[in-house]
């Protein structure tokens, strides 16, 4: 009988937010009446906005049309990826750097292929599940603490650091996945702080994977959008992006990765060859109607939109910092990001999802599913209907005390 890949076996447990479910489903179902608010996962709540709607809806009705059908679209729809380089990135990037896919979620997936087993990892602690889970399922050295695998660094992100890691632990020619606005902590990193990252790249030839996916929430004008902000930034980074959560496209699914044509491997190979490649290779294009979608979300019209609805989950993530704040919890992100990284010195973070669970009940994120360093915090998202989230406010008023 065949048997099983063995990189299976060295992922944790499960995955993060399945548990999350899971405990919700069980707290359900011995609280039958329990009104459950759900302020954890980073899906979005709120609908597409009818600009950016109509561009998804005339995208269809064009596919049932003699000139306006269309079929595979390996790379993108052209006209997509030169208003992705112009909206994005001011036109740095020719056509052929920027790759559509059907979301940021599967292009980290996909990118390890490019290094394959044996790569060395470095990643923010805490971080977004995927970089380490990825890593481990494609064979990339390592696991989580206790599996016996080391090939892992982690990159404490701590209070003590201010959310920016120590950059003399990343081990030379390894791979960093590094992410801001961060998801789970909501911090984010300066000019001054990413020159310092690219140039530990470049020193110790490296590969970063930034990840931007939420740089449409950032509303402090001197704050680095994309990691190509930064000088030589396109010798040493590949950038992973996303139409989730600014146009609400969680389920739509379509996002990008630029692979500039400078960044190349120890060999002196080109990755972005690789990486066009790899996309005819084993993936056949994102949706023609989501691209369609996406492309109006980008006018001027469709920016509008997406300002739009990232203002009003950052009003939620306000409210929900104030609420914290007001109960005395220490807490960082939300200003420039829809999360919000609350501090609960000395708790385990899993008991406290269950006791605000209880008490309040709401559903956060334990810190510690991000990493050993989320251990003492628990992640409140914004994403969420208005008056669920200013209910929750009001349940965290009176019952968490
Ligand atoms: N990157 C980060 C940091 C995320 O938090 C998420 C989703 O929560 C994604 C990527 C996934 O993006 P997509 O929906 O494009 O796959």
């Amino acid at each position: 009988m065949i048997t099983r890949n063995v990189n299976i076996a060295n992922l944790k447990a499960g995955y993060l937010f399945p548990e999350i479910a899971k405990r919700r489903r069980e707290f359900a179902a011995a609280n039958p009446d329990a009104k459950i608010i759900s302020l954890g996962v980073g899906n979005t709540t709120e609908p597409i906005l009818p600009f950016t709607n109509a561009g998804l809806v005339e995208g269809a009705r064009q596919l049932g049309t003699k000139e306006g059908y269309s079929g595979y679209q390996d790379e993108g729809l052209p006209l997509l990826r030169e208003k992705i380089s112009k909206v994005f990135y001011k036109g740095k990037f020719s056509i052929d750097e920027i790759f559509v896919s059907d979301g940021a979620k599967c292009d980290i997936g996909r990118l390890q292929m490019l290094f394959g087993a044996g790569t060395k990892i470095a990643v923010q602690d805490p971080s977004y599940p995927v970089y380490v889970d990825g890593s481990v399922l494609a064979g990339a050295a390592g696991g989580w603490e206790g599996t016996g695998y080391t090939g892992i660094t982690y990159l404490p992100c701590t209070t003590e650091n201010n959310f920016f890691p120590n950059l003399d632990l990343i081990p030379q020619n390894s791979l960093i996945y590094f992410c801001s606005p961060n998801n789970p902590t909501g911090a984010v990193s300066d000019h001054k702080q990413l020159s310092k990252l690219v140039e530990a790249a470049i020193n110790k030839r490296c590969i970063i994977i930034f990840d931007a996916a939420y740089s449409e929430f950032i509303r402090d004008p001197s704050l680095p959008k994309t990691i190509y902000e930064i000088e030589k930034a396109d010798s040493c980074a590949i950038e992973v992006n996303s139409f989730s959560k600014p146009a609400g496209f969680t389920g739509v699914r379509l996002g990008w990765s630029v692979v500039p044509k400078e960044l190349k491997y120890a060999g002196g190979e080109s990755v972005n060859a690789d990486w066009n490649r790899i996309m005819g290779t084993i993936f056949n294009g994102a949706s023609n109607i989501a691209q369609a979608g996406g492309l109006v979300s980008l006018d001027d019209e469709g920016l509008k939109e997406i300002r739009c609805l990232t203002d009003f989950y950052l009003g939620n993530a306000k409210l929900i910092r104030e609420a914290l704040q007001k109960l005395g919890i220490h807490c960082i992100g939300g200003d420039n990001s829809p999360y919000i990284w609350a501090f609960f010195p000395g708790r385990d973070s899993w008991e406290v999802f269950a006791e605000i669970l209880e008490k309040c009940h709401i559903v956060t994120t334990p810190g510690a599913g991000f990493g050993p360093a989320g251990q003492g915090f628990v992640r409140f998202s914004a994403f969420g209907h208005r008056a669920d989230v200013e209910e929750a406010c009001r349940r965290l008023d009176t019952f968490f005390k």
